[in-house]
């Protein structure tokens, strides 16, 4: 595969005591600009501004309204991206900000926009870092299992700039039978060529209160790539250096394809 996407959490990117994982920052640059390097197209889609945003404003607890939730999302996804840029920078790779809304799917000339945007910049050797537009699309933080997800979101770009793969690397090393965090003797897929009902109830959509991000949204990811007749990974963030392995063809975490 020569084109991906890249999907991070906001997980992966910060520490458990709700600091910046500057490691993580340096690691992906890393990677991602080797992989740049040696052919690969890459595009990144991070979550995280409003991690880095509480990280940077010292808030302890997530804001409870959206219009506060906007405001930490607008100074942390400039600090994430002053991140992403500085670290990069080490390894001579030049990164772009494109900011998503609901408009690329709704209106033919923003989906022709964007498209173009990410062309033009793949092509000039910069790395396109996506993110929703916090900010501007209100209803985005408020019911993340819209298109509020980046998850979906990942799946959509991919959808679009017909990339060959979606890794998508999380605080989990794949799909399981069950939710391996409640259950130690869950088992992991290692691969998966449909996403139906059956699926759906394994990532926990039943008895779930709150039905938000998980490993829900990450299955309507896959379902929409695999309906398109694409390919997602699914395996852990921890160490971004996995990117090397899962493309080199070896088998980590759950691979999604219809074949
Ligand atoms: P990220 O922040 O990396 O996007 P999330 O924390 O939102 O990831 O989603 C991954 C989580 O989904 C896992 O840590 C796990 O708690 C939960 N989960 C629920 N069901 C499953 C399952 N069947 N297999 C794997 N993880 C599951």
């Amino acid at each position: 595969s020569k084109r991906i996407v890249i999907k991070i959490g906001t997980s992966s990117i910060m520490k458990s005591d709700g600091t910046v994982n500057y490691q993580q920052f340096d690691r992906l640059a890393y990677v991602l600009s080797s992989l740049h390097k040696s052919g690969k197209e890459i595009v990144l889609v991070s979550s995280g501004a409003i991690g880095v945003g509480m990280d940077k404003l010292y808030l302890t607890e997530r804001p409870k309204t959206i219009r506060e939730q906007q405001a930490v999302a607008a100074v942390g996804q400039s600090e994430m991206m002053n991140l992403y840029s500085r670290f990069f920078s080490h390894y001579k790779q030049t990164v772009g900000q494109i900011l998503m809304t609901r408009d690329i799917v709704e209106f033919p000339e923003s989906h022709k926009n964007v498209v173009n945007t990410f062309e033009t910049l793949i092509g000039m050797g910069i790395i396109p870092i996506v993110n929703e537009n916090d900010a501007v699309a209100v209803d985005e933080l408020e019911h993340e299992t819209k298109f509020g997800d980046n998850d979906q979101l990942s799946a959509l770009v991919a959808e679009i700039i017909q990339a060959d793969l979606l890794i998508m690397l999380s605080d989990v090393d794949g799909f399981y039978d069950k939710n391996p965090t409640k259950y130690p003797d869950a088992t992991l897929f290692h691969t998966i060529n449909k996403v139906d009902e059956e699926e759906m109830v394994l990532a926990g959509e039943r008895g779930s209160t709150f039905g938000t991000g998980g490993m829900i949204t990450k299955l309507k990811a896959a379902r929409h790539l695999l309906a398109h007749n694409q390919e997602m990974v699914l395996a852990s963030a921890e160490d971004p250096t996995i990117l090397f392995d899962i493309l080199a063809g070896i088998e980590i975490g759950t691979y999604f394809s219809r074949e």
